[in-house]
């Protein structure tokens, strides 16, 4: 039996061990592969073998990652890299090039906004920006003739805002494009997005799925039943790779074509590959997974009930509280909770934020989110401090906005801690 279920793929899916071997998936630190004949490499190079070439193309600890994420996100094929930001690149640099479009919603994570609206442009791959929230025949209006993609996030970092699958998978096959979805806020135990409609799903694995603040990581998920022939719109796929002599992936690799073309060419340009020791520690830390992202998010959800209730908090938000704009939509795409992160403001704005996060003890201020310590940051005067605060309304940064991520401590203690540090402002 192998089709096993979400929470035995998390332990058991990407390595098994054979008679005498390690239980355990072993650290293969090392770069290239031994072969006896010219013939077993040529092989390699034409893609007609199984094993490893370099390890900058593929790993045999990365192979492993690739293979649990591929069962738990339940696609055809995936490819690991550096990072949730190179796997982003890549994944979208794989079918845009110059003069090509791309449709994203603008509540994405800042990195990737960089990326679309400044980056991109200077490779002639135009990105118009598309509220989320319009219905889909305005989202479909500002579709041009060369839109390659619409990409989105399932929950918005920092926004938190839930992605309307069933209207972003409508206009993605109305306009006949992938819908791309960066899964990182919900991981695939949370939302699976390719179960409603999404043909590319990316995931930082820096975050929850490595859980521990230990490795940075990305991965690229294909779900297989795009068609990359319709309109003849995606020759990297469908037509001779002149950088490939001359292969056609989607004839040779069918459905997971967008997965091989992205390691044989963008993996190969690039060379954003995950180290294998990152691949190692993040294969280890998904197995549980499941564990974690139940704790992150009941503790988010009482966490935003406490400040909710709380006479020092000038809102919270949070979408799996009632009420909360986003409620529904969560409830309809994150039925097992509504994520880890949370966002409040402090009465008082930007200078009583900064002074909560100094009153904190047990919540450490970082960059990140995702870690079992809960975590706390002030954007206004950090990410986003060289913006005026007239620049930071507009970007949708209140000046006291506080984003926190839960972690996996006792919630009396999180909660206890929130306290003391409100209570001293
Ligand atoms: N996508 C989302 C939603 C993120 O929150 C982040 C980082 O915070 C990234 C992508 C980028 O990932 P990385 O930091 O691994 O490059």
């Amino acid at each position: 039996m192998t089709n096993y279920n979400f929470n035995t793929n998390c332990i058991h899916a990407g390595y098994k061990a054979e008679k005498g071997q390690p239980q355990v998936l072993p650290i293969v630190q090392n770069t290239t592969y031994r072969y006896y004949n010219a013939p077993d490499v040529a092989a390699l190079f034409d893609l007609e073998s199984d094993t490893f070439m370099y390890s900058r193309i593929g790993h045999p600890d990365e192979d492993a990652l690739e293979k649990k994420f591929t069962a738990l996100e339940g696609g055809t094929a995936a490819v690991a890299a550096s990072s949730g930001m190179a796997a982003i690149f890549m994944a979208v640099t794989t079918i845009c090039s110059a003069g090509d479009h791309i449709l994203a919603s603008p509540s994405i994570y800042g990195g990737t906004f960089n990326l679309f609206a400044t980056t991109l442009k200077k490779f002639g791959i135009d990105v118009t920006f598309v509220d989320q929230t319009l219905s889909a025949e305005e989202i479909i209006a500002k579709a041009q003739p060369r839109t390659r993609l619409l990409f989105g996030e399932a929950i918005a970092n920092p926004a938190l805002h839930v992605l309307d699958f069933e209207k972003f998978s409508k206009v993605a096959k109305t306009l006949g494009v992938p819908l791309f979805i960066d899964n990182t806020l919900a991981s695939p135990y949370l939302c699976r997005p390719i179960e409603h409609g999404a043909d590319i799903v990316i995931n930082s694995t820096t975050k929850w799925a490595d859980g521990q603040a230990t490795s940075m990581g990305g991965i690229v998920v294909e779900a297989g039943n795009f068609d990359w022939t319709k309109d003849g719109k995606y020759p990297e796929i469908t037509e001779p790779d002149e950088s490939y002599h001359g292969l056609k992936f989607y004839e040779k690799f069918g459905p997971a074509a967008f997965a091989m073309k992205l390691r044989v060419c963008a993996l190969r340009d690039f060379g954003s590959c995950i180290a294998p020791l990152n691949s190692w520690l993040t294969f280890q830390n998904l197995q549980h997974l499941p564990a974690r992202m139940r704790i992150h998010s009941d503790n988010a959800l009482e966490l935003a009930r406490f400040l909710e209730a709380h006479d020092k908090v000038d809102w919270v938000y949070y979408p799996g509280l009632e009420g909360n704009e986003n409620y529904e939509l969560s409830k309809k795409y994150l039925p097992k909770g509504a994520g880890g992160v949370l966002s409040f403001a402090v009465k008082g704005g930007r200078t009583a934020g900064e002074k909560l996060l100094e009153n904190l003890e047990l919540t450490s201020i970082v960059v990140h989110v995702g870690d079992i310590r809960t975590s706390a940051l002030h954007p206004a005067s950090t990410t986003h401090r060289q913006l005026s605060e007239e620049d930071q309304i507009a970007a949708g940064i209140d000046p006291g906005l506080i984003r926190v991520s839960a972690g996996l401590e006792d919630i009396e203690d999180i909660k206890a801690d929130f306290d003391q540090a409100l209570n001293k402002l």
